[in-house]
């Protein structure tokens, strides 16, 4: 039974007030996860609060950033680096189409991340929307311990998403560039669509945004994957 992965983008939303009560709706105690890797990615501001009610309910959910510095620790005023995010999360999200295109982030500056992320023992969740740029991300070899997710612009955000059939030929295309490395789609996901996709043989699960910022909405998402 392959594993399947639910990622939740919450952006930039909610304060860590909201994020305690996102976390107490989730009813996590209820949560049977088997074999589902749920990995919430608040803003920096919630990681500690969210760590330490997922250790006080003794959950599975896995906790990751939305953004790393591409810097080591040092003279960089308002980054926050690898090494500090690597106390509360075990995972980033790399190259956001939304931080490409609304901060300018360059494939250079991508791959300063992605490799700050492995030297500091994070597990890049790097998102792209077409094969050119896995070919961009030089730091990422074949078989090297990355999630890739695919995320078409004209789905983000849009009630759009990709065809399931689509995505999954995506899935093979980024396998056969990367091996078996796990392949996420993103892109519109609902509780409506999630199972379309969560079944298609080469996409080992969905990276969520605007659905994920509701705790009944993606308790859904979950049971339905
Ligand atoms: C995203 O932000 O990566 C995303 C997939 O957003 P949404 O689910 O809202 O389309």
């Amino acid at each position: 039974m392959k594993k399947t992965f639910i990622v939740a983008n919450w952006k930039s939303n909610k304060t860590e007030y909201e994020a305690k009560n996102w976390l107490d709706g989730l009813k996590i105690k209820d949560l049977l996860l088997m074999n589902k890797e749920i990995i919430v990615c608040p803003s920096f501001t919630a990681l500690p609060i969210l760590k330490s009610l997922i250790i006080s309910h003794k959950s599975n959910i896995k906790l990751g950033a939305q953004n790393i510095s591409p810097f080591d620790e040092g003279a960089y005023t308002g980054e926050v680096n690898a090494k500090q995010v690597k106390e509360f999360a075990d995972y980033v999200i790399i190259g956001h189409s939304e931080r490409r295109k609304n901060f300018s982030e360059s494939k250079e500056m991508i791959n300063l991340k992605i490799e700050q992320a492995f030297k500091n023992g994070l597990i890049p969740i790097l998102c792209i929307s077409d094969l050119k740029q896995i070919h961009d991300s030089k730091f990422i070899t074949h078989n090297s311990s990355v999630i890739v997710a695919y995320e078409p612009i004209f789905a983000i955000g849009t009630g759009t998403p990709d065809t399931p059939e689509n995505a999954d030929q995506m899935a093979i295309n980024i396998k056969n560039i990367l091996g078996q490395i796990p392949v996420l789609y993103g892109g519109s996901v609902i509780p409506a669509n999630i199972s379309a996709f969560s079944e298609m043989p080469n996409i080992d699960g969905v990276l969520i945004g605007g659905a994920s910022l509701d705790a009944k909405e993606f308790y859904a998402i979950i049971q339905n994957a």
